[in-house]
């Protein structure tokens, strides 16, 4: 089943990534404004924030891994983590539920939203 849905676990990887990309960047583009050390200082500095949110961000995957739950994803039988009522395998991205009431329904993250 190809679902236009990633794990989240991996999708706040992906962000936490993103981040440490921009803060380089910023810090590049800051390097272009060396004749002006107000805008090198604050670019250098924005881009230091950027670094240290993905740290931030690092630290909270690690956070919330502690209360997945691991399980071996009947798709492709690697062992996979579970956050909420509903998420996507980290590999192959097959939904995957732990609650019986929503086994065989189709997938939708809003099941995640407490009713
Ligand atoms: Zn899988």
């Amino acid at each position: 089943m190809a679902l236009n849905y990633a794990s989240k676990i991996n999708k706040i990887r992906t962000f936490a990534l993103a981040l440490v990309f921009i803060g380089i960047l910023v810090m590049y583009i800051g390097i272009f404004f060396r004749s002006s050390p107000v805008i090198m200082s604050i670019t250098m500095i924005l881009g230091f924030l950027f670094v240290i949110s993905s740290s931030v961000v690092y630290f909270w995957i690690g956070m919330l891994s502690t209360k997945t739950v691991q399980v071996v994803c009947p798709s492709c039988e690697k062992s996979t983590k579970i956050l909420g009522r509903v998420d996507a395998c980290m590999h192959c991205d097959e939904p995957l539920t732990l609650d019986p009431e929503l086994e065989g329904l189709e997938f939708d993250e809003s099941y995640n939203k407490k009713q």
